[in-house]
């Protein structure tokens, strides 16, 4: 039975992950900070989930986890994912993001060598480019969050380098029901639900242009797995190629809340839920992220699934179900 040790199993990307390796009947241990039993999304597979208790920046709690796990494949998805917090916290984002990694591979290379290591690299590495964007696209990032993917990314291929099988997944914006609620995504599904509720509190959002290719994580996180079963490591961009504007999802969301509400409480114009403070205009903002994946495409056979408009529903129907107390 192969061994997998997912950090940041919590969140949504190491929960949809856990739930995949156990179906191909790995042996998961879950890297966690607090109880999981608080985890929402963890609930369903607690009985058949290894929990160990650690975190990135204790050094100590890893090699314990790792004596443990004594994984085949180690996934390292914890982080300090939010930009704007990036900015508030930009030596803390570094310490887990870039830190959390260095500690990880050393340990790898240290005490058991054969390890594969998947790293979550991310589309703000790239920063502004117009056009697609592929592995070879160049890497100029805009905030500390970014510089911190970008490092341990470049980290990840010096240890390449050096013989471990390390991969870098350069994965665009990924969503889902479990994504975090202070993401763009999901704040506009959470208050979206409400509104279909009864509840008329507008929707506070900064930038309704900035344009990103959203995908959903349960499919991204096969390719995840694909990466690390290659022959030889290399790094892959996963995304959908197509983008859409915040406005774009507001708009998709309102047919959804058509679909799924009582007319009656779905706003007829964006403006009716919805008000714009552009002072919350982020330094350094990324306008458009479109990813090239035609490599993995060919060497992964990974393609997505669920396409933008399934994801926005998904995501108002499981706002909706939470909402009205299922
Ligand atoms: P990111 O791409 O990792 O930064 O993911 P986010 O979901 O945080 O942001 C995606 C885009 O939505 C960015 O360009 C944000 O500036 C934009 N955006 C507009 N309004 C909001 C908001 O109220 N919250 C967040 N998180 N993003 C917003």
């Amino acid at each position: 039975m192969k061994s997998a040790l997912i950090t940041g199993v919590s969140g949504q990307d190491g929960s949809y992950l856990a739930e995949y390796l156990l179906e191909r009947g790995y042996q998961v241990w879950g890297l966690v900070r607090r109880e999981p039993e608080s985890a929402r999304w963890l609930r369903a597979i607690l009985p058949r989930l290894e929990v160990v208790y650690g975190d990135l920046r204790d050094a100590e709690s890893l090699a314990v986890a790792f004596q443990k796990a004594w994984p085949d494949e180690v996934y390292n998805l914890a982080g300090q994912v939010f930009v704007p917090t990036s900015w508030e916290v930009p030596a803390e984002t570094f310490d887990i993001n870039v830190g959390g990694l260095a500690r990880l591979l050393q340990l790898v290379e240290r005490t058991k060598r054969d390890t594969r290591v998947y790293q979550a690299s991310s589309s703000e590495m790239i920063g502004n480019w117009d056009g697609l964007c592929d592995e070879q696209t160049r890497l100029r990032p805009t905030s500390p969050y970014g510089v911190s993917k970008l490092a341990a990314h470049r980290l990840a291929e010096v240890y390449r380098q050096r013989g471990l099988f390390v991969v870098g997944g350069i994965l665009f914006n990924h969503e889902s029901p479990r994504r975090g609620p202070e993401m763009v995504t999901r704040k506009i599904s959470r208050v979206a639900s409400r509104w279909l509720l009864g509840d008329r509190t507008k929707l506070a959002l900064e930038n309704l242009q900035a344009r990103r290719d959203w995908g959903f994580a349960g499919d991204y996180i096969k390719a995840m797995h694909a990466m690390l079963q290659l022959a030889e490591p290399q790094d892959f961009v996963i995304g959908t190629g197509v983008s859409h504007s915040v406005s774009d999802f507001l708009t998709e969301i309102m047919a959804a809340m058509g679909e799924l509400g009582p007319a009656a409480n779905v706003p007829r114009t964006v403006e009716e839920w919805v008000e714009v403070n552009p002072q919350f205009l982020r330094t350094g903002e990324i306008h458009d992220l479109r990813a090239d994946a035609r490599r993995a495409q060919r060497a992964l056979g990974w393609q997505p699934a669920v396409d933008f408009k399934q994801l926005v529903r998904m995501m108002l129907e499981s706002d909706l179900a939470a909402a009205r107390g299922k």
